[in-house]
């Protein structure tokens, strides 16, 4: 196969959890560039929707759902409708997730399992009930959206409980790879460094110190753009890394270096 087309992805489906904004949303918009019909399940519907009718313009099928990835039930109806529409499920992208900013000794237990639940849990409820179909059809690219802090604390904000959702993420990614390895399921992830966001933005326009810790020890010397994900996510859905599973990839301007 010509490398170039092995990054082709018309024909495929793929689901991006939590991609009505953000870093979801751009490697939703990557995916669909590439040629995938794009699922999108998010909590808040309306903005789900709304990145949908956005993506749809490429010229491929989209398809909004509300889905909360912490509900076994939820996550299978997302399922059931998605295979109802398209027949097959090719790409899953786990990347609903979020962070709370408490120190270790204050934070409550509800925030605590809250953290834990959308990004560790829902990963793996969202991948179970995927695989499944995945394995019925003996293929399928899962990339769970991990993040540098599954490997490194971030300094100054404490954020414990987020800081050990990933690293569980990014050994979940591990064991699941090597589980499904035998039915043609690759299993890999991405962990991002610090990303421009709208939400990192407000909190370095609010915070302007955090550049010191945020930036300075960045050897590139700045935030990553979310579209800066598009080519890691096409590639590692895409049969161009077809012998590639198991893998933690770092996209973060060099930050776990030092
Ligand atoms: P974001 O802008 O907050 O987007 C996350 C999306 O997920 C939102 O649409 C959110 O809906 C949705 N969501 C939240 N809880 C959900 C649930 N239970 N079920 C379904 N959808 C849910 O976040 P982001 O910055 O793009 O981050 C995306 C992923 O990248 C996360 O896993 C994050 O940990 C990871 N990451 C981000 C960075 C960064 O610098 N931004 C760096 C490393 C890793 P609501 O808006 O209604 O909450």
């Amino acid at each position: 196969m010509n490398v170039l087309s092995s990054f082709n992805l018309e024909n495929k489906i793929a689901i991006v959890t939590g991609a009505a904004r953000g870093l979801g949303k751009a490697m939703a918009t990557g995916l669909a560039e590439a040629g995938a019909d794009i699922v999108i399940p998010d909590i808040n519907y309306k903005e789900a929707k709304k990145a949908a009718d956005e993506i749809s313009e490429l010229g491929v099928e989209t398809l909004a759902l509300k889905c909360d990835v912490t509900e076994k039930s939820d996550v299978q109806d997302m399922v059931q409708k998605v295979v109802g529409k398209f027949n097959q499920i090719d790409i899953l992208i786990n990347n609903a997730g979020i962070c709370k900013n408490i120190a270790a000794e204050e934070m409550s237990l509800e925030d605590w399992q809250e953290v834990i639940d959308i990004n560790l849990t829902g990963v793996f409820l969202c991948s179970q009930a995927v695989a499944k179909e995945m394995i019925d059809n003996n293929k399928g690219s899962i990339i769970n959206i991990s993040s540098m802090s599954a490997e490194i604390v971030n300094y100054p904000q404490p954020q414990c409980s987020y800081n050990a959702s990933k690293a569980g993420v990014s050994q979940l990614t591990k064991s699941l790879a090597a589980e499904w390895a035998e039915h043609d399921i690759r299993v890999n992830a991405i962990a991002p460094g610090y990303m421009k966001t709208d939400l990192t933005k407000e909190i370095i326009e609010k915070n302007p110190e955090r550049k010191e810790h945020w930036i300075e020890p960045t050897p590139m010397k700045r935030m990553g753009k979310p579209e800066e994900l598009k080519g890691l996510v096409v590639y590692l859905a895409s049969e161009a890394s077809s012998f590639m599973t198991g893998n933690i990839m770092n996209i973060d301007g060099g930050y776990t270096l030092y």
